[in-house]
């Protein structure tokens, strides 16, 4: 495929963010018209063009093949960014208080004092039947890590993802807390530092969290999810901080899922982090349930954030870039 067959059906969109992530306050999108619907092309602003291309893959095939439809809902977790504690009550109730809660940890900004206490805050909201899982971005050492779990034992966590980011520690650190009862799951893990056979061969985790766009698309997820599941690895299937179109390609993969029996809360309960979206019907969640809506781009918010010439010129030629990769 050439860029000439892509740049007509294409929009560069910049989409304010509620609250900040990873440093950023906009999310950058290049949406394709296709022939199979609205795709979203998204990697983040820092990835190389391998990277990117992976997630082109992806957007291709959104756009161009045929898949089968999403179901009409799904079950998600809530996320509660890295806020002080006193936050956590207004963040749950503002979300319809899902049953299952993912909580950010360490990083730049909090401390473990602070990750106790906000996550004892949502253990306090969502009373002893909530289910609890932390996400640390890998931010950890080994030794943190370990400290950092002993310390939040008694708060009934289900799993912490990507605690560390090294494999083997991550390993580790799997047979240091073994007896808690806390399993581990991997998110960078998979695509960013490793493959999904590596992951599997260092028995470094109970769960993996696999995203479509990262992994080049909703066939190539199939095939790590399939792998992972004959590992006997549950699978929870996340968003890339996308827009509905993205979500939607992650709500047709938990419908795969779902025929295989798995049935975890999807981390796809993010589109409230973007202050807009680009279809007539965005796909928001509350009380922890994804409402699955059909995708329609909607050209008043297309152009409404349509991103600056000098933005969308860094788009095409990054496209085109990561055409020439394919
Ligand atoms: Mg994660």
């Amino acid at each position: 495929m050439q860029s000439n067959d892509i740049l007509p059906l294409a929009h560069v969109v910049s989409i304010p963010l509620t609250t900040s992530f990873r440093g950023l306050t906009h999310r950058e999108v290049l949406l394709i018209e296709g022939p199979q619907g609205p795709a979203e092309w998204s990697p983040f602003l820092e990835y190389d063009d391998a990277e990117a291309a992976t997630w082109l893959r992806a957007a291709l095939e959104q756009a161009f093949e045929p898949s089968s439809p999403a179901p009409s809902s799904v079950r998600v977790n809530g996320t509660i960014p890295a806020v002080a504690a006193e936050q956590v009550a207004g963040l749950l109730a503002s979300i319809g208080m899902p049953t299952t809660v993912k909580v950010k940890v360490g990083g730049p900004g909090t401390t473990l004092a602070d990750d106790v206490d906000r996550v004892r805050a949502v253990r306090d909201a969502l009373g002893p039947t909530g289910r609890i899982r932390l996400d640390a971005n890998g931010s950890w050492t080994l030794d943190e890590a370990e400290h950092a779990i002993r310390d939040m034992e008694l708060l009934d966590l289900d799993y912490v993802e990507q605690p560390v980011s090294d494999l083997s520690d991550m390993a580790e650190l799997r047979r240091r807390i073994s007896r808690l009862g806390i399993q581990v799951a991997a998110d960078e893990s998979i695509r960013r530092f490793a493959d999904i056979d590596t992951v599997i061969a260092a028995e470094a985790c109970d769960v993996v969290v696999l995203k479509v766009q990262p992994l080049g698309g909703l066939e190539a997820t199939k095939q790590v999810a399939q792998k992972a599941l004959q590992a006997g690895l549950e699978v929870v299937v996340s968003s890339a901080l996308e827009t509905s179109v993205g979500l939607y390609r992650g709500a047709q993969m938990v419908g795969w899922l779902e025929e295989r029996g798995s049935v975890l809360d999807a981390g796809l309960g993010t589109q409230s982090f973007l202050a807009h979206d680009v279809v007539s019907d965005p796909m928001g969640a509350s009380g922890g349930i994804l409402t699955v809506t059909p995708l329609t781009l909607d050209p008043e918010k297309l152009s409404a954030l349509r991103a600056d010439d000098e933005r969308t010129t860094w788009w095409h030629q990054r496209l085109e870039r990561c055409l020439a990769l394919l």
